[in-house]
């Protein structure tokens, strides 16, 4: 089967400054990955790299077996990726429906099965809470309605940057418990998480980064405590 998303040799650079070094990740339709590891250990650039943020060259990521390396951010959402972003970044002055609806208005004409009301159903809170400000919602419920805002584009590859960071542990269980649902239909995940048992938990396969490079990869049930340790932390 042709992955959904091949990142192959993927080099990234601020400026002089190298970010990712030959990075090699792959994801199957309706897979969940999760990529671990350290505070700047690359994942947020792996990321900002596959949506287009930071100039590479095409053939590093491949979306569907197509080259899209360095193409336009609204290129690589029209091709079904969707991010939820690392600090969510809602409109602030807008209601939680409002923020909704600006993915559904920018999804118009791509096919999926993402309904306010399916969103709605997935974070019944959302609903209650639909004509209020965004920002007077707590973090949890903001994150909630990024994620909303995230699948209303219809991916078919979703893009989590820590979305766990900062929220109570009761809170990161109840966003978590959707995430079976979304793979249900049919939409691979890539979690970016430094919560490392959360993390094995809630994926099929795991990459494990530092400094730029992958140091692990296998299936989450698999790999064993000290395999992640040596990995995350460096030496062996
Ligand atoms: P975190 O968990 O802190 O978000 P990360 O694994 O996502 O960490 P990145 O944010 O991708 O790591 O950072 C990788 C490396 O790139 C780090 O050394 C970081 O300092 C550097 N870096 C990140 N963003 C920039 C930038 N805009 N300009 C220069 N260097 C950057």
């Amino acid at each position: 089967m042709t992955p959904i998303l091949s990142t192959k040799g993927l080099t990234a650079f601020y400026g002089d400054f190298q970010a990712l070094f030959g990075v090699d990740v792959e994801i199957a339709p309706g897979e969940t990955v999760a990529l671990i590891g350290a505070n700047g250990a690359g994942k947020s650039t792996f990321l900002r790299s596959i949506m287009g943020l930071i100039r590479v060259k095409p053939e590093m990521i491949q979306l569907d077996g197509r080259p899209v390396g360095g193409e336009p951010p609204h290129r690589i959402v029209s091709g079904g990726v969707a991010i939820v972003p690392e600090g969510r970044r809602l409109f602030a002055g807008m209601t939680v429906e409002e923020n909704l609806r600006v993915a559904i208005d920018n999804a118009s004409g791509r096919d999926g099965t993402w309904t306010l009301d399916r969103v709605f159903s997935l974070f019944p809170i959302l609903k209650e809470k639909r004509r209020e400000p965004a920002q007077r919602l707590s973090g949890g419920q903001q994150q909630m309605v990024s994620i909303g805002r995230a699948l209303l584009n219809q991916p078919r590859l979703l893009l989590c940057d820590e979305i766990s960071l900062g929220l109570a542990p009761r809170v990161i269980r109840e966003i978590y418990e959707i995430m079976p649902e979304i793979s249900e239909a049919g939409t691979a995940v890539v979690l970016v998480e430094q919560d490392v048992s959360l993390a094995k938990q809630a994926s099929d396969r795991l990459y494990c980064m530092l400094e730029g490079r992958i140091t692990l990869t296998g299936r989450s049930g698999e790999i064993s405590r000290d395999q992640i340790a040596a990995a995350y932390f460096g030496g062996s």
